[in-house]
């Protein structure tokens, strides 16, 4: 392959990846989105592969196969609820990428060949900090699959002086740093980017483990943005200016996405990152949970639902484990052809991705138009007659408003309690995510609907 074709195909492919950031940004053309990525990557491997590095052709090819096997398999087999695990264990396969190239490129002893002078230094920094944001990704995203795996608990490990430890290793990064860059020898360099390697890999692992409960959604969009941080210092190693614009397009649209997940928990991004926001005070709470819960049947709710002008149904992680969404949907168009006003309230942290119950809802083909953000359906909870809340917890949460001391303190929720009727269908009393006890369950105008979210809707779906 020529230049000119290999320029050309990789000015092609960035095209087609800025298409398709675009086109995910709405519903309607997230598909097509999907199918401009899909493109832009294809182009994207074929250049690089046939491109003007012919040699180990062979070795690249046998790798692709063996990767792509076991990426298809995987995904095949994935479930809708373990995709936020899948993503934080590929975001550490970018970090780890990221750690190797940079020593491939230290240790080749070719590069003096390269680089000299300034040079030398513009290299050795691009390798410093292509490490040092790979080994953070890496372990950063592990102890993030973690989380979301259940291996570890959710809660953030808080340790005495963090604020200060993270201070301190960020100098001893930056110390280290000078020292690499004026390293007089192949060996004296490698010592010291393997000490940044360990701090750096430590730092992941402090970073992600002191933030925990509701905070995780802003977690699983920093890392998404760290692992295109570190696409792009591997595109700097390889000059590969393909990867610089790939891994920058990532890591700028994770960082708003991050930016716009902290602003829906009204939390600042910062104190996000530090770790263990609003959780010093909360280790009590200070809300006494009384009175008793009040039961219903799968029939009574149909009976509401028959009757009821104005509906709103509230989905979360629940219905996402149960794969409610059909039979839900089937209950929606029903209720619209009684002449119901039939809505959905979405949180932007509801389920364990950004957008999970949009996509669940799309799937389905709930119309658009009738599922509406939190901040779009917040103030009609008064005027609704029920509200059906399929497997939420959290995010319908009254303590969020309540109780000061409360580790999910300050985080706007769906004012689901503000209806006349409240269904919370879910198969126990147990708490959400956050592992916070919920109020709504005691409120004297909510009903459970305990069981799997499916046969619940099944069996109402049935009564309609
Ligand atoms: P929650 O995780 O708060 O609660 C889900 C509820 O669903 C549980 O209480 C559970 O109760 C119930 N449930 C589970 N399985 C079933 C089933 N088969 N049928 C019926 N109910 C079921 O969900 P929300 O969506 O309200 O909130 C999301 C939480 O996840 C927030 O804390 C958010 O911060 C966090 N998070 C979000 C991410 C994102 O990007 N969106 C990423 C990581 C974390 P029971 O066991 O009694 O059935």
């Amino acid at each position: 392959m020529t230049e000119g074709l290999l320029t050309a195909a990789y000015i092609i492919a960035s095209i087609l990846f800025i298409l398709s950031l675009r086109g995910l940004s709405h519903q309607e053309s997230a598909r097509k989105g999907n199918i401009y990525g899909m493109s832009g990557m294809l182009i994207a491997i074929a250049a690089t592969i046939f491109g003007s590095q012919s040699a180990g052709l062979e070795s690249v090819l046998a790798a692709m196969i063996i990767g792509g096997i076991i990426g298809g398999v995987v995904a095949m087999r994935v479930e809708m609820t373990g995709m936020p695990q899948l993503v934080a264990i590929l975001h550490s396969f970018v970090g780890l990428a990221a750690v190797l190239v940079g020593y491939a490129n230290y240790l080749d002893p070719n590069a003096a060949l390269h680089f000299s002078g300034v040079e030398k230094t513009i290299h050795d920094i691009e390798i410093y900090l292509g490490v040092l944001i790979g080994a953070v990704t890496f372990t950063g995203s592990l102890i993030a699959f973690g989380k979301l795996q259940g291996v570890i608990g959710s809660n953030p490990l808080l340790l005495p002086a963090r604020h200060w430890l993270n201070l301190g290793l960020g100098v001893a990064v930056l110390w280290i740093g000078t020292e690499f860059v004026n390293a007089e020898t192949v060996s004296a360099g490698v010592m010291l980017l393997a000490v940044m390697t360990l701090i750096a890999l430590a730092f992941g692992v402090h970073m992600v483990m002191a933030i925990g409960g509701a905070d995780m959604p802003v977690v699983v969009s920093m890392l998404n943005s760290y692992s295109g941080w570190a696409a792009a210092a591997t595109g700097f190693m390889l000059s590969n200016d393909l990867l610089i614009i790939t891994g920058a397009l990532v890591g700028s649209s994770g960082a708003i996405l991050s930016y716009i997940m902290s602003r829906a928990m009204n939390r600042s991004f910062i104190s996000v990152i530090a770790g263990g926001f609003g959780t010093t005070s909360a280790q009590g709470s200070t809300v006494q949970i009384h009175g008793e819960s009040t039961s219903i049947t799968a029939e009574e709710t149909a009976e509401l639902l028959k009757y009821a002008k104005n509906v709103i149904i509230v989905p979360g992680y629940g219905m996402a484990v149960a794969q409610a969404q059909h039979p839900v949907a089937e209950i929606t168009k029903k209720l619209r052809a009684n002449g119901a006003n039939v809505r959905f309230g979405i949180h932007p942290v509801a389920g364990r991705l950004p957008g999970h119950m949009n996509v669940l809802l799309a799937e389905a083909r709930v119309p658009y138009d009738i599922v509406l953000e939190m901040d779009e359906i917040n103030a009609d909870f008064s005027d609704t007659d029920v509200v059906l809340v399929i497997g939420a917890n959290d995010t319908v949460n009254p303590s969020a408003q309540d109780d000061p001391a409360s580790p999910i303190a300050g985080m706007p929720v769906l004012e689901v309690w503000k209806a006349t009727n409240v269904i919370v269908m879910k198969r126990s009393m147990a708490s959400g995510y956050a592992g916070v006890a919920n109020p709504l369950f005691f409120k004297e105008n909510t009903s459970m609907l305990f069981g799997d979210a499916k046969t619940g809707v099944d069996t109402i779906l049935g009564k309609l």
